[in-house]
């Protein structure tokens, strides 16, 4: 998916601003990565028309290229559709009732109710400082309950026995009823699941809601199901007053576009997301990173976004016209350009932020490696007079040997960066006469 985004972006690269004909071709790409992503078909629809009408038209800012700028709404409207303009509130738990405050978990069987409620359990104690009660209502597999019984020893909360032959709506009740008098903060409710949509399995947990009036009736869904997730989400989100989504198994392969869908088809927020078997992985949802893994593109659009700040507008626009003009680019510029460079801050930090491929790719950068390299040729250009800045080809060998002595490094260092000034100088000279098409292929070969 990040290839294509970035053949996306490559595609519209510079064309000045985002019109009808460059749109067609780059909201195919995009359809195209969103399915891949899993995200359900009539998602992907609403999605793209969504995006049509927010890029058209749109002037491209600075120094954003058309699909840039373009990758930019993608992500901003996939932010919006998954809960980015849900209030915290509405994604916060609600346990704003009088205690027990009852929290129901439905799901298809494997979902990951029975471990999420072990999850939240924790998380009620470790972050809320609650007295958390759990009981299991999956009367069909013993082993169900067992497991539930396992899970909250580990999560440190306490839980319900039932009895044999009981029914799930008497457990709960009776869970229920002794939460109240132990006075319990919160009891959460697992619940029996199926492998499909089943009607018997429907019926018993709308029972359950209907009776224990849960403050949350929280679906349960694993990341990894994709296009099934939206049937699954529309027959709960029909049969019960779903108040929010948890999404499991997050750490898989999957892009979450699962999330995108659920969300879409229940209207309903997404308040957790469960990362791994161990209780410890459960974390609040966060619809922005959530939308960058869905287009697999780590942080990028905040990489853009440093540049853009990093990068003084008033210079280069100055340095542009400079060109134009056809001055000689000078060791002065070359200062500047470096200078740029120094303030877009460390430079691992950049590479973090760029997609896991890329990253790979750069490899591990050491910073302090790389400020010295910078630091050390300002250095050597600072031991310069003005006159060899702007006429470095007067720079002969003891004029060398003064500029190395005061900058203290070598002459060869000295010879290796008025060799970058010349290849620079080269790359202005070329910007002059092709424009930017010619740069480019220079830069390839
Ligand atoms: P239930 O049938 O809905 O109660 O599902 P379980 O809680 O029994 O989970 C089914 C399987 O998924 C178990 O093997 C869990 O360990 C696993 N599981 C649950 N949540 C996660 C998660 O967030 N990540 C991963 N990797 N596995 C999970
Ligand atoms: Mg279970």
């Amino acid at each position: 998916l990040t290839q294509r985004l970035s053949k996306v972006v490559k595609t519209i690269t510079g064309q000045a601003r985002i019109t009808e004909s460059n749109t067609q071709e780059m909201l195919r790409e995009v359809r195209i990565a969103l399915l891949e992503a899993d995200v359900a078909i009539p998602v992907v629809r609403d999605l793209i028309k969504r995006i049509k009408e927010k890029a058209l038209g749109e002037e491209v800012v600075g120094s954003l290229t058309p699909g840039q700028a373009l990758v930019g709404i993608v992500h901003k409207e996939l932010t919006e559709v998954i809960g980015g303009s849900d209030t915290p509130q509405q994604r916060e738990l609600n346990l704003a009732t009088q205690p027990p405050a009852v929290l129901l978990l439905a799901g298809l069987q494997g979902a990951g109710k029975t471990t999420t409620a072990g999850k939240l359990g924790r998380w009620l104690v470790k972050e809320k400082k609650k007295k958390v009660l759990a009981v299991s209502t999956d009367v069909y597999r013993p082993a169900a309950i067992e497991q539930l019984k396992t899970v909250s020893a580990q999560a440190d909360i306490d839980f319900f026995p039932s009895q044999p032959n009981e029914k799930p709506l008497d457990i709960a009740e009776r869970a229920l009823d002794y939460a109240k008098r132990h006075f319990y903060d919160v009891l959460i409710v697992d619940t029996a699941g199926r492998l499909a949509i089943d009607e018997q399995m429907m019926n018993e947990v709308s029972e359950l809601e209907k009776n224990l009036h849960p403050i949350e009736t929280l679906f349960v869904v694993d990341a990894m199901v994709g296009q099934d997730a939206i049937n699954t989400a529309k027959a709960f989100g029909e049969k019960l007053p779903l108040t929010g989504i948890i999404l499991t198994k997050v750490d898989g392969d999957s892009r979450g576009g699962a999330a995108l869908s659920v969300r879409f088809v229940t209207g309903k927020p997404i308040k957790f997301i469960g990362v791994g078997e161990k209780l410890t992985g459960f974390q609040r949802f966060e619809p922005e990173a959530m939308a960058g893994r869905i287009l697999g593109m780590g942080d990028i659009v905040s990489l853009v976004e440093d540049v853009k700040n990093a990068v003084d507008v008033q210079k280069a626009q100055k340095f542009a016209e400079k060109i134009k003009k056809g001055d000689a680019f000078d060791l002065e510029d070359f200062k500047e350009q470096i200078a740029q460079v120094k303030n877009l801050g460390s430079f691992s930090s950049l590479i973090e932020k760029l997609p896991a491929q890329f990253a790979q790719a750069a490899g591990s950068i050491d910073d302090a490696q790389a400020n010295k390299m910078v630091s050390r040729t300002e250095g050597i250009i600072n031991s310069m007079t003005p006159k060899e800045r702007r006429k470095p080809e007067i720079i002969k060998a003891s004029r060398k040997r003064r500029i190395a002595a005061g900058a203290g490094v070598s002459v060869q260092e000295v010879n290796k960066l008025l060799k970058q000034f010349e290849q620079s100088r080269d790359m202005m000279k070329m910007m002059k006469k092709g424009g930017m098409a010619k740069m480019m292929r220079a830069f390839k070969s």
